[in-house]
């Protein structure tokens, strides 16, 4: 367990104010947001870092705790789940039913997820009006691997690239019967290569 900061942390400008460097990603088209910012200050580093949820002393996994019907498809092995609502065209996460970050899934799983990865895709892009499907996998909130499936929305520059997901908290969300449908859409796509659409 890390107790002491690396190289790295110990040398970072903790506490100190960093420029607003309009040269990079804020003076892109893309940056959500204009006008006078300032960066945050970095604070001191924690560490050992606190459990995850689904780590030993973290929460409860709710992955693992989750019934079926809190997913819109599954399979033998993975659930694609979505969120209660947004405000792009599409965004869900896929998940192994076992307990598993990305370094420990089993080989079996690892090998599936490239063609997992194509079929969310596909389902994704066959709703119409989607330029791009972003994938992320992040995970600082809980180890049960959740892999993210972002839909950029066909035609809105503005909203390419890494600042999708900050656009997503800003933009006024679907219609949740909009949202639904969507949703049963994905689902009923990642059906036709196998598993069960559960909306
Ligand atoms: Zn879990």
């Amino acid at each position: 367990m890390t107790t002491e900061p690396s190289d790295y942390v110990k040398s970072l400008p903790i506490g100190q104010q960093i420029p607003f460097d309009a040269d990079g990603i804020p003076g892109w088209e893309i940056f959500p947001f204009e006008g006078e910012l300032k960066v945050k200050l970095l604070e001191e580093p924690v560490l050992p870092e606190p459990p995850r949820e689904g780590e030993p002393g973290g929460q409860e996994c709710r992955a693992c705790a989750a019934a079926d019907d809190a997913y819109i498809w599954a399979d033998e092995h993975w659930r694609l789940r979505s969120v209660s609502s947004a405000s792009i065209p599409a965004l869900v996460m896929l998940e192994p039913r076992g307990h598993y970050d990305i370094g420990d899934l089993p080989e079996d799983r690892a090998a599936e997820l490239g063609m997992l990865f194509q079929r969310v895709e596909r389902a994704i892009l066959a709703l119409g009006g989607i330029a791009r499907v972003h994938m992320m996998r992040i995970g600082d909130g809980s180890l049960h691997l959740h892999w993210w499936f972002a839909g950029r929305p066909e035609g809105m520059l503005q909203l390419r690239g890494s600042c999708l997901l900050i656009w997503e908290d800003l933009l006024p969300k679907i219609d949740a019967e909009v949202w639904a449908q969507i949703n049963r859409q994905i689902a009923q796509g990642m059906a036709e290569g196998g598993g069960v659409a559960l909306v």
